[in-house]
């Protein structure tokens, strides 16, 4: 496999900005408990793969010819999806889609962004933000959360007035601490940043939020620099499709097709994708116990007296440790993965099914004797 930490690279004509830099990954480690990417536990049913697998079996007939280029029934088969999930209108020409959301998050800066302009975000925070930006050569700030993660306002209208960035990227639910943001904070961000930005609410885990929790899709039609963007790799289970997407004003769709290359969107992916949406009710089936997993996940933590920030999303950060490499490397060694990601001291655990929930709550039961 490709090692993970590059070898010498000081002959390689590099851009000076990517000197000394990693590939960005979990490790990806062959082992029975796996709760560190987010993912969805819960695999496909036989019948969904059978769908899939004839879904691309017709598509296989044409793989001669380059695939729909504007992917015009899956942005019908997205804007259908969110109409449903969030109660608004969505309209097919409101819709974008790319490989994963990390390239729909690539596109926006290569965009929005560019040389001489700054996108900003709020730390602590996704990790690969700060990439996008650099492989897009674009300026980079991050300000900071509140010390208990939830939204520091006054911080962000500070940094705004004074970097007027082009970009601003906010998680809803944060990665990697859960937290979800204000909904009507979302209305007055795009009103401080207005015509000369976008403002990004990545809602790749929006799918597990409360019950009655709005999503930013609903303030769409008030804000024509709000761009939401969607994932079917989390509570879709289909993160190994790599489909990512977005909801905003036609014409900042219409902007990012400048940008695609041309056919970015294979046809094998696409028709893994609406046969996917086919079987939404199915595939999402599972959200509704995996939110009540990580409620129980958070309530035995806090009976450890560790501390936890309350999470809207599929995984739940903990901490402090002060080791924390030691707490991870004693859970893997009883095969249990989590990452380690966060501020120093804390630990990221992805929800998984109740089996592997007692696992990790067995592995780190007998790390937390051996380190206190
Ligand atoms: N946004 C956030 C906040 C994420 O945590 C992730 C995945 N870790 C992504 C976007 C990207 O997901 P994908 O490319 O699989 O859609």
């Amino acid at each position: 496999s490709t090692p993970v930490v590059p070898g010498d690279l000081s002959w390689v004509p590099l851009r000076e900005e990517l000197r000394g830099a990693s590939p960005y990954g979990a490790p990806q480690l062959d082992v029975p408990v796996q709760l560190n990417v987010n993912e969805n536990p819960y695999g496909p049913s036989p019948a969904v793969v059978e769908d899939v697998a004839a879904s691309v079996a017709r598509a296989a007939t044409t793989l001669n010819r380059y695939p729909d280029r504007e992917f015009v029934e899956l942005r019908a088969g997205l804007a259908a999806y969110l109409c449903a999930e969030a109660g608004v209108e969505v309209g097919p020409a409101q819709v974008w889609a790319a490989n994963g959301s990390n390239e729909v998050m690539l596109q926006l800066l290569q965009a929005f962004g560019g040389p001489g302009r700054t996108a900003i975000s709020f730390a602590p925070t996704y990790s690969m933000y700060p990439e996008y930006a650099r492989d897009a050569m674009t300026g980079w700030v991050a300000g900071r959360r509140h010390d208990d993660f939830s939204f520091d306002l006054a911080e962000a209208e500070r940094l705004i007035a004074e970097h007027r960035p082009s970009v601003v990227l906010l998680p809803s639910p944060n990665n990697p601490t859960g937290t979800a943001l204000p909904h009507d904070v979302i209305g007055t961000l795009c009103e401080l940043v207005g015509d000369t930005g976008v403002v990004v609410i990545d809602e790749a885990y929006a799918e597990f939020r409360r019950a009655g929790t709005p999503s930013a899709l609903e303030l769409l039609p008030a804000h024509r620099n709000l761009v939401v963007t969607r994932t079917m790799s989390k509570a879709f289970a289909l993160a190994g499709a790599r489909l990512g997407y977005l909801a905003a004003a036609p014409e900042l769709c219409d902007a990012l097709r400048v940008v695609r290359l041309p056919y970015h969107l294979s046809a094998v992916t696409q028709a893994t994708a609406l046969a996917a949406l086919r079987h939404a009710d199915e595939l999402l089936g599972r959200v509704e116990e995996l939110r009540a997993e990580r409620d129980r996940t958070v309530t035995w933590l806090r009976e450890q007296g560790l501390e936890v920030a309350e999470s809207d999303a599929n995984f739940v950060l903990f901490g402090r440790f002060a080791d924390r490499q030691d707490v991870w490397q004693q859970l893997l060694d009883a095969g249990v993965l989590i990452r380690v990601t966060g501020p120093e001291g804390w630990l990221r655990v992805s929800v998984g099914t109740p089996a592997e929930m007692q696992a990790f709550r067995s592995a780190l039961t007998a790390a937390l004797d051996t380190t206190t």
